[in-house]
């Protein structure tokens, strides 16, 4: 068997299953060996139903019988009622709001029941307990494992064998197992599958070739990739595991830095632009501005003027909460860009590429700049889908005005239009550029080296990059994911802005903030309100979130509470074009409600927008919340931020107070993370890091160590021609990293 073969050319797969392991990412043998166990569980410690007590958690092994679903006839809700048996007696089982369970399980089926004993003596039940098929023998796995404990007289977890894993690989993958490893399900690929497939991949023939040089796992006393891959699927002790998991952390986050570390290495290698604009000139550049730069913004200047000297490409990310200016940043650089000549020309300019995520983004920046480069005469182009423009115009020169595409383009590729604005689309193939020298990323999460040789093809050079984000992200992850940028903060806000206010609404203050908000659409300012959902949740789904919806919540909204303003929706699920048609009518005070999902987050700039309503608010992260409030701190006027919980608990409490007091974005992020763990930072899908490189990120010492040996094997070997595994391995995560 073969680590790259497909999974179907060694099982046979039903299609139920098959669409399972395509939803969990399974393609080949070694993304099921990399499909890690959620948790484990011991053989021993299931309970007999005979012995249950009120208010413990229990796992107990027997049949299902009478499985019935029936709707509660005040609530509505359907609940499911059935029993479990075993040797021991029986004991009943409810579910509410989950109906398919009753479809899911025939009559008779062997099961394993985990869930919390309640009711009274008499009349105890399991509720809402989590089953899982199994089988016979394995049934007959856990009996026997109790007697052996029992007979052993040790306590049923822990204490088997002290240190390490006696075992060698072949003694341990034909071994029974003592733990029994419980994976991410999904319809058709239950546990015990995997378990079973896993069992007939790791056989004493199975060759693991282990990328990372041995020395690295002596000195970090990880274990190798043979006894790692066993210790996480069939561990004998929980710390074997927490071992195996250690080492996938470190492994993932080794490759990825580099694979990041060779990007870095090999843009160093290139020529860049030289862009040097008198001082004089970017002094009175800045001059213009309507406000003088902030002491951090001056810095982030500096530093972007110092790399667009040295004649190597730039590679910077400019980090800064919502409002710190970073577009004027951006602006000073692009100025400096366009102030210089091309090489051996005495005419014409370099040329700079802004790209924004969206359309009304582009919109807002393209509007800036024009403002900003008011006293210079260059032109300055729009592209976006639905139309592309040019500043100034050529009968008035304090116009806009509306080309086609085609003109634009020319003007573009013969250097006419120094600056070029637009989404995405504005570095693929159709754009041509003469002299592209520096391209600013607003909200692009990742923009690599290989993107840009891939401009520097159709052009003469790697152009300069300056990312910039509002996303605040703890340290480990910038370390992780920007491995390859010089890193810029802008940590302070500019001057008279008026501290936000931040309540936390409970339900009998609801009215009183509505008014609040009423008071301040009276004077003509408008509102946010952030729904969790999009629509009313699914009666017949399961686990549906119960949160208020964005399309319920503006018709109760405006019936109930303000029937005199004009409210609008946004959410995911609307075209491109119907979003930025309402994006357009809220930024023109033509619709004063915006009552949305959190789509807003992305760096829309509505400055009259001042207050924000935040509805089921546990259910966002700290971060995610301070990116949604972020969006009413445009303005000079006081913005107000309403934050409403759904529960009263007492973390949700302690975590929303933490908002209100924060002073930006990144100490939320560490709290974030600390808190509710990597799994739940903002955006973090978009990373392609797996659920055990984020976990890793709570780890700075892993994370740096990581860093330091990639660094060193990079520095030592760059083709990495001695490591020829890792060489394979550093191709696959830059594939995964450019993947947008
Ligand atoms: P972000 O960092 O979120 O992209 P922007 O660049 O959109 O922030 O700036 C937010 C607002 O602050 C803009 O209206 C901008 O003109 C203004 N601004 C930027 N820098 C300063 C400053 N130093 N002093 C006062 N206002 C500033
Ligand atoms: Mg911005």
């Amino acid at each position: 068997m073969n680590l790259r073969d497909l999974i179907g050319q060694h099982f046979r797969l039903a299609d139920t299953q098959k669409s399972a392991l395509s939803k969990l990412g399974i393609k080949t043998v070694r993304n099921l060996l990399y499909h890690f166990p959620t948790r484990y569980e011991r053989g021993g410690e299931e309970a007999q139903i005979a012995g249950l007590a009120s208010g413990q958690e229990a796992s107990i092994i027997g049949t299902l019988e009478k499985l019935e679903t029936k709707k509660g006839w005040k609530s509505r809700i359907p609940m499911t009622e059935g029993f479990l048996r075993d040797s021991s007696g029986r004991i009943k089982l409810r579910w509410f709001n989950q109906p398919y369970i009753a479809k899911m399980y025939a009559e008779g089926t062997l099961v394993k029941a985990v869930g919390k004993v309640s009711g009274s003596e008499g009349k105890l039940y399991l509720a809402n307990p989590a089953l899982q098929k199994i089988s016979a023998t394995e049934a007959g796995l856990f009996a026997e494992q109790k007697q052996l404990l029992k007979k052993s007289g040790l306590p049923a977890s822990g204490g088997l064998a002290e240190t390490g894993d006696p075992r060698t690989f072949s003694e341990a993958v034909s071994a029974k197992p003592d733990l029994f490893a419980i994976y991410p399900e999904s319809r058709g690929i239950t546990s015990l599958w995997v378990r079973s497939a896993i069992k007939k991949i790791l056989t004493p023939e199975l060759k693991l070739e282990d990328p990372i040089p041995k020395e690295i796992l002596k000195k970090y006393n990880l274990p190798s990739l043979s006894s790692a891959i066993v210790w996480a699927h069939q561990p004998k002790e929980l710390k074997n595991a927490e071992a195996a998991r250690k080492r996938f952390a470190f492994e993932e986050v080794f490759f990825i830095q580099l694979a990041l570390g060779r990007e870095r290495m090999l843009l160093g290698r290139e020529k860049g632009f030289i862009i040097e604009a008198p001082q004089n000139d970017i002094a009175a550049f800045m001059h213009a501005f309507p406000f003088e730069a902030t002491g951090a913004q001056k810095k982030a200047i500096e530093a972007i003027l110092g790399d667009l000297r040295l004649g190597r490409p730039m590679s910077r990310l400019l980090e800064g909460d919502v409002g710190s200016g970073k577009t004027a940043v951006a602006a000073v650089a692009a100025y400096a860009t366009v102030a210089t000549r091309p090489t051996n020309q005495s005419f014409g300019t370099l040329q700079v590429a802004y790209m924004a995520p969206t359309e009304i983004l582009a919109k807002q920046h393209f509007d800036s700049f024009i403002k900003f480069f008011e006293r210079e005469p260059i032109n300055i182009g729009l592209i976006t889908g639905s139309g592309c423009y040019k500043f100034p115009s050529k009968t008035d020169k304090n116009k806009i005005t509306s080309i086609s595409r085609a003109q634009l383009l020319k003007w573009v590729e013969n250097g006419e239009i120094p600056i070029v604005i637009g989404t995405h689309a504005l570095i693929q193939k159709t754009v041509q550029f003469k002299h592209l020298a520096l391209v600013v990323i607003d909200e692009q999460h990742r923009f690599g080296t290989s993107q840009r040789r891939s401009l520097a093809k159709k052009h003469e050079q790697v152009p300069h990059l300056l990312s910039m984000t509002a996303t605040p992200i703890p340290r480990t992850l910038a370390l992780t994911i920007y491995g390859d940028l010089d890193l810029t903060l802008l940590d302070e806000m500019p001057p008279g802005r008026k501290k936000i206010i931040t309540e936390i609404v409970k339900p009998a203050e609801r009215k009183a903030a509505y008014e609040k908000i009423r008071t301040q659409l009276q004077t003509g300012r408008q509102a946010y309100v952030i729904c969790p959902r999009i629509d009313e949740p699914d009666p017949d789904k399961a686990f549906a979130l119960q949160a208020k919806s964005v399309k319920a919540e503006a018709k109760r909204l405006k019936k109930d509470i303000f029937p005199e303003y004009a409210l609008d929706i946004l959410h995911s699920k609307m075209t491109p074009k119907e979003k930025d048609a309402v994006m357009l009518r809220f930024s023109k005070n033509e619709s004063d409600i915006l009552v949305a999902t959190s789509v807003v987050e992305v760096g829309v700039n509505v400055p009259n927008a001042t207050m924000i309503m935040i509805e089921g608010a546990e259910r966002f992260g700290l971060s995610q919340l301070h990116q949604l409030r972020g969006r009413v701190v445009r303005s000079t006027h006081q913005a107000y931020c309403f934050v409403v919980p759904e529960s009263r608990g007492e973390s949700t409490a302690k975590r929303l107070t933490a908002l209100a007091s924060a002073k930006n974005g990144f100490e939320l992020a560490e709290q974030d993370l600390l808190q509710r763990g990597a799994g739940d930072l903002a955006g973090r899908k978009q990373w392609g890091i797996s659920d055990i490189g984020m976990e890793a990120l709570r780890n700075l010492k892993l994370v740096e160590a990581a860093r330091t040996e990639a660094q060193k094997i990079i520095v030592e070997d760059p083709e990495l021609s001695a490591h020829s595994l890792l060489a394979t391995e550093v191709v696959a995560h830059t594939k995964v990293m450019h993947m947008e």
